[in-house]
């Protein structure tokens, strides 16, 4: 099997939780096909406290990261995800710097995946804009990883230090972008559908309170985006290729 060919697939995003609720029934089926699946999480997940909160001090910070760190891992357990990194930028704060395009590109060059999956660097706006949709950290984890895969990872030029390290070019030949202005590509999770759920139910944290009215409005928009393709429940991506 030639390189491009080796099952393997990165998941890009900002914050745990984010994966899941735009390609947990990718993931899954791409686990269930035999597909190594890695997550890299961008920050440290320290910002995802109670919206009613007073403390938000260092203590309480790593606290909720810790625990939101965890959720992740038992997310990824239940969809089939090999590893999960964290890159332990500051939540909140996340930008699409050249420091955070080396780490992304350092992680390519060991992965060394086919497809990645990652978040739009670019706002929707229609049929409407959706605010939840667009927290800054997730537009600077779209930009960077994008920029990480096309041409930093492929180009011996740049960061040099990382091929003095032993890291060698590697070209990514799919992009999966999640919540992207334009999409045209659609993966049939009907199969999938439970285990999205289970792994969105696994960050108790942050989705325990609302899950009722959460599956409610998960479960219209999946169908409604299978409907586009003639599937019960579908993931929707722009999908990009680098020939
Ligand atoms: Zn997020």
């Amino acid at each position: 099997m030639s390189e491009q060919e080796q099952k393997v697939a990165v998941v890009i995003v900002a914050h745990p939780d984010d994966a899941e609720f735009g390609a947990a029934g990718t993931v899954a089926t791409w686990a269930s096909e035999g597909w190594d699946v890695y997550y890299v999480i961008c920050t440290d997940a320290g910002g995802g406290g109670s919206d009613e909160a007073t403390d938000v001090g260092a203590a309480a910070r790593m606290a909720i990261a810790e625990t939101r760190k965890r959720e992740q891992r038992a997310a990824c357990e239940i969809l089939g995800v090999k590893d999960v990194v964290f890159l332990d930028n500051p939540d909140g704060l996340l930008q699409p710097t050249m420091e955070l395009r080396r780490d992304l590109v350092r992680l390519l060059r060991q992965y060394r995946p086919s497809r990645v999956v990652c978040q739009s660097p670019e706002r929707t706006w229609t049929p409407v804009y959706s605010i939840g949709r667009y927290h800054p950290d997730h537009l600077a984890a779209g930009q960077a990883a994008l920029a990480a895969i096309y041409p930093a990872s492929q180009n011996p030029w740049d960061f040099p230090e990382l091929l003095q390290e032993g890291l060698l070019p590697h070209k990514v030949r799919e992009v999966y972008f999640m919540g992207a202005p334009n999409p045209n590509y659609a993966v049939d999770i009907t199969g999938q559908w439970e285990q999205k759920l289970a792994s969105l139910s696994a960050h108790v944290s942050q989705l325990s309170a609302k899950f009722d009215q959460l599956k409610q409005m998960l479960q219209t928009r999946t169908a409604e985006t299978g409907a586009k393709y003639g599937m019960t429940y579908a993931e929707e991506f722009h999908r990009a290729e680098n020939p």
